[in-house]
């Protein structure tokens, strides 16, 4: 009997400072659900496999129908044929924004965030209620050019908020349209699950580039 496909996922770490001790989530954007899983409960599913830390990744079993997020594995390992353009419209933001999130209160101290930056490929910090929903967002470079206080006073970078299942293709619309460069995800509760910027973005284009053309 022919095993099943495997589609790798990329891990990704959300994780909320300024609470006790913080909160450190690993998860992943599940293609057939259009939303991010943490991945202990990706373990209760009958899909899953294992998760490879080395790798970044968490492997899944789950039958296809073409995903979203497959179409690109496909892509690359030239099993199917799909322009570019037609690919931005099938694939979730959800499923680009595999960056590790870190999310603080704006009463956090910019110490306690620069310290959690050192250790993180995060863009910079999403501030966020206290429903995590997102309020605001502090890039690296806003954030370096501040020693002291809480992280709410740094000058924040505009950004917008995009639901983790909207195609690639409306989320570039949105950005070229309010002219900005930062898009923050979010589940259908409004909680924050990712962080994307346009350069994100171009690389995963360039790579699917060179797997359409190649
Ligand atoms: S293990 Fe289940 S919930 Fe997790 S990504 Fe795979 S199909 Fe989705």
């Amino acid at each position: 009997m022919t095993p099943p496909p495997l589609t790798k996922l990329r891990l990704r770490i959300v994780e909320c400072a300024g609470e006790s001790g913080g909160i450190r989530t690993e998860s992943v954007f599940c293609p057939w659900r259009a939303t991010s899983r943490a991945v202990h409960a990706c373990r209760t599913c009958p899909h899953f496999e294992l998760v490879d830390r080395e790798g970044g990744v968490m492997v899944c079993a789950r039958e296809p129908a073409i995903a979203p997020h497959e179409v690109e594995e496909l892509v690359l390992t030239r099993r199917i044929h799909f322009g570019v353009d037609a690919l931005t419209k099938r694939t979730a933001i959800g499923a680009v924004s595999w960056t590790n999130v870190l999310c603080a209160s704006g009463e956090t101290t910019v110490d306690t965030v620069e310290a959690l930056l050192t250790c993180s490929n995060a863009h910079g910090v999403v501030l966020v209620d206290e429903d995590k929903r997102p309020v605001g967002f502090v890039s690296r470079a806003a954030l370096s050019t501040e020693r002291d206080g809480d992280v709410g006073a740094c000058v924040e970078t505009p950004f917008i908020v995009v639901d983790e299942a909207c195609p690639v293709a409306e989320a570039i619309e949105r950005w070229v349209h309010e002219r900005q460069r930062v898009a923050v995800t979010v589940d259908r509760k409004r909680r924050v699950t990712g962080v994307v910027t346009d350069l994100d973005v171009l690389r995963w284009l360039g790579r699917l580039a060179r797997g359409v053309h190649h």
